[in-house]
């Protein structure tokens, strides 16, 4: 006979039996519709001895509307080192802990990774209960290839380094990477992210996720140049969230065409590193076809 846990279920299982709770659960909440709780996170949230909230004054309110009653206490980027020994001695002592975080999926952008590598590495059962992510819901909406994806996070918020990062991303696009690429950016940032987007990837195709389950929720598809052009000029609001698509066959690297836009404004020395920056293209070649772009404009 087959260990029972590794044979195959009957083809239509949906059980309605779930994994037993692990001493420590990461219950993904939701991202703007309180109606997105799944019940299976209502009872994880009940049945918890403490629940770990990224803001506890935040989440009061989504834990008073499930009427969950379980003391809470922060974890946060700027205390989690310094919660894991006592909060692996809860577990070690047979505590059940709930890890949240503000919205969606808890470490996902959140708090919690390090937590949770310390109790995998003290052997303490880890659970977690699936829900909203706004990455993977803004994925499916945008119209972009699912797959792969790479999801970044937040772009660096300073242009010099966001512009470096995305160099980063048109080398490793260079050398074969192909995925849709998406970010979480701040409504203030979204038109300076964009440009800076449109730069280093050129008019491919994005999309724009804004408040995602919420009232306003709408997504703009369109090329990069097109999103930067109408944020540009239209103040974003809300939560966002941004998907860049790969480069497509016929997506070459238009070196002249970044350095041509680039000389307009900047000498030959700035334009070729402010390129190199963004394209992730070796600022000798770029400095070398920079000087020949601008002796021929000069003839
Ligand atoms: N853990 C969360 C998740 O699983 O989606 C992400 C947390 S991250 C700190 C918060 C960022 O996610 C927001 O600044 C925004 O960029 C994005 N985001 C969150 N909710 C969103 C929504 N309803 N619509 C679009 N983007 C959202």
């Amino acid at each position: 006979m087959p260990d029972e846990a590794y044979a195959d279920p009957p083809e239509d299982e949906q059980t309605a039996t779930a994994a037993p709770l692990a001493a420590l659960v990461l219950v993904s909440t939701p991202i703007g519709n309180l109606g997105d709780i799944s019940s299976r996170a209502r009872d994880a949230l009940a049945g918890s001895d403490l629940i770990l909230c990224e803001d506890t004054r935040h989440s009061a309110r989504l834990l008073a509307a499930i009427g969950a009653t379980a003391r809470t206490e922060p974890l946060h980027d700027f205390n989690e080192e310094a919660r894991i020994a006592p909060v692996l001695a809860m577990l070690r002592a047979g505590r059940r802990i709930a890890l949240i975080s503000d919205a969606g999926t808890p470490l996902v952008s959140d708090p919690g990774y390090r937590l949770v590598r310390a109790a995998i590495a003290a052997g303490i059962p880890v659970g977690a209960i699936p829900g909203p992510n706004a990455a993977v819901m803004a994925l499916v909406l945008s119209g972009l290839p699912p797959q792969p994806f790479l999801f970044l996070g937040f772009p660096p918020p300073r242009s010099a380094a966001r512009r470096a990062a995305f160099g980063t991303l048109r080398a490793a696009e260079r050398a074969g990477l192909t995925a849709t690429l998406i970010w979480h950016e701040a409504p203030h940032r979204l038109a300076e992210t964009l440009a800076d987007m449109a730069f280093s990837f050129g008019p491919r195709a994005a999309a724009v996720a804004r408040e995602l389950t919420k009232h306003f929720e709408e997504v703009r598809r369109g090329t990069l140049t097109e999103l930067a052009a109408f944020y540009a000029s239209n103040q974003a609001r809300g939560e966002i969230t941004v998907l860049v698509g790969p480069p497509e066959e016929d997506d070459q690297e238009d070196l002249d065409g970044a350095l041509t836009r680039a000389l307009a404004t900047h000498s030959v020395k700035d334009a070729a590193a402010l390129v190199s920056a963004a394209t992730g293209l070796p600022r000798k070649i770029v400095y070398a076809r920079a000087l020949e772009i601008g002796r021929a404009a000069d003839n």
